[in-house]
């Protein structure tokens, strides 16, 4: 890896074998960035922010993403963390409830949804891929621009409060999530899916004898509520192009549209003092035409931004990290990452990212009360029927929990293969003579 600045990073110099420049320390880019240097690839993730905080991002995680924490034999470990576990989730839309999943009937370690916030999880991950002397992470780094080379990407120009640097990398990945500069650079198409809602985030307090319900629908409105111990996070859906016109107004208005979905919420509605206790998430579902160029790739949502309908971005990007992985170990530790390696990336993950944008679009429709404006909302008669058997939540949990086509850990562990501790791997591995 070369890295030029003014600030000269004691980086590790490789010319032997292949190295990886990830902009972007999000969940696709940490596990990426972990999963290789567990294989022993030289890896530097860049991150722009200084520290993992931010407030309501993808913190629901599913069962395929625990999969993936057992398969690297980290789960025991990971649970430790503080979180919440959810295994049933029931709704409410108009007058009716229905069982929108069970996780008891998975096959998968964890019958459940892990509530953790982001930034534990992404705190667990770089705890995790510093235990190895090739995972290199740089906060307060901002990547600005790609360095291309006859036709080829070949590094990146990032920002820092120190001033520019270049990095120089084999393979440069962009995982800068939904507005990612990588991709906006690299000049990729980007197809709009579309999507009819924005959600507005918030915190409301949680007093015992609560209703266990998660989502309430009705009137074109739908109230999400996550179980996070002590408080409700709330996301209240709008439709399209609703929110701006909502914010200019009082916000009792806004209280007022809650009660209405969930009427145990009025003593609290309160604690919501002004719009400021109030987190507006645009929503945008898209997808790149192609996610690679000779020496880049994009995964996660800078691949694909998905809608929020149940909590899947978190775990379909760490998915696409672990097919990247997958795909990408042995090339790049060979030093020879070639365009047809990272087509297969997109060959593998398009596929499921597709369905699971189009079967979002499904539920958003049937449980989400958006195609109703007007008035209250009543399941279709056919609808009603089925959702007396227990073939839909079946077919919904097992989509949300695990997913199209789960993928599983199939690089090395460079450290446990020699049966020495990753502290060791310099002195002791053949690959860093
Ligand atoms: C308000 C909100 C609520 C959400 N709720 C849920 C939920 O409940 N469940 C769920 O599964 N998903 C949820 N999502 C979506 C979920 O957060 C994403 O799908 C998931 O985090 C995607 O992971 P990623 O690594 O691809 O991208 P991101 O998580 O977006 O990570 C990208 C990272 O790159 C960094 N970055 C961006 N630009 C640059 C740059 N130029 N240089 C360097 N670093 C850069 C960012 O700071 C960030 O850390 C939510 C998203 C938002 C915004």
């Amino acid at each position: 890896m070369i890295v030029s600045s003014p600030l000269q990073w004691t980086i590790q110099m490789s010319t032997s074998r292949g190295t990886c420049c990830i902009a972007g320390g999000g969940p696709a880019g940490m596990m990426l960035g972990y999963l290789l240097a567990r294989a022993g690839i030289e890896v530097l993730v860049l991150e722009k922010h200084a520290d993992f905080l931010r407030d309501f991002r993808g913190d629901t995680v599913h069962p395929s993403t625990l999969e993936v924490m057992y398969e690297l034999g980290v789960l025991e470990r990971f649970l430790k963390r503080p979180h919440q576990e959810s295994r049933r989730a029931r709704a409410r839309i108009g007058g009716e409830e229905i069982v929108l999943g069970d996780m008891a009937n998975l096959r998968t370690q964890c019958r459940f949804m892990a509530l953790m916030p982001q930034w534990d999880f992404l705190d667990f991950l770089a705890e995790q891929g510093r235990r190895y002397p090739t995972f290199h992470l740089r906060m307060q780094t901002e990547v600005v621009g790609l360095i291309e080379e006859q036709g080829r990407i070949v590094g990146i120009q990032g920002d820092t409060p120190a001033g520019p640097v270049e990095v120089r990398a084999d393979l440069v990945v962009g995982a800068d999530g939904r507005s990612s500069v990588v991709r906006d650079r690299s000049g990729l198409t980007v197809e709009e899916v579309g999507a009819p809602m924005d959600v507005l985030w918030m915190r409301l307090s949680k007093r015992a004898g609560d209703p266990d319900l998660i989502v309430y629908s009705d009137h074109g409105r739908a109230l999400v509520l996550l179980d996070r111990g002590s408080y409700w996070q709330c996301g209240f859906s709008v439709p399209k192009g609703t929110a701006e016109e909502m914010l200019a107004k009082a916000i009792e208005e806004f209280r007022a549209g809650i009660v209405q979905l969930a009427p145990f919420l009025l003593e609290r509605v309160s604690e919501l003092r002004d719009w400021k206790d109030v987190k507006l998430l645009t929503v945008r579902v898209d997808r790149l035409r192609q996610w690679y160029r000779p020496g880049l790739v994009c995964i996660g949502d800078a691949a694909h931004a998905m809608s929020p309908v149940g909590g899947v971005g978190i775990n379909l990007a760490i998915q696409d990290a672990v097919a990247a992985a997958n795909i990408l170990a042995e090339p790049l530790r060979k030093g020879n990452v070639s365009t047809r390696d990272l087509a297969k990336i997109q060959r593998r993950r398009e596929f499921p990212t597709r369905i699971t944008q189009r079967v979002q679009a499904l539920i958003r429709q049937q449980v989400g009360g958006i195609i109703d404006v007007s008035g209250p909302r009543r399941l279709p008669w056919a609808l009603r029927l089925l959702e007396r058997t227990t073939v839909p939540r079946r077919m919904r949990t097992r989509f949300i929990g695990v997913g199209i086509r789960p993928e599983h850990v199939k690089t090395p562990d460079i450290s446990s293969d020699l049966h020495i501790r990753p502290h060791e791997m310099v002195s002791k591995n053949p690959l860093y003579r």
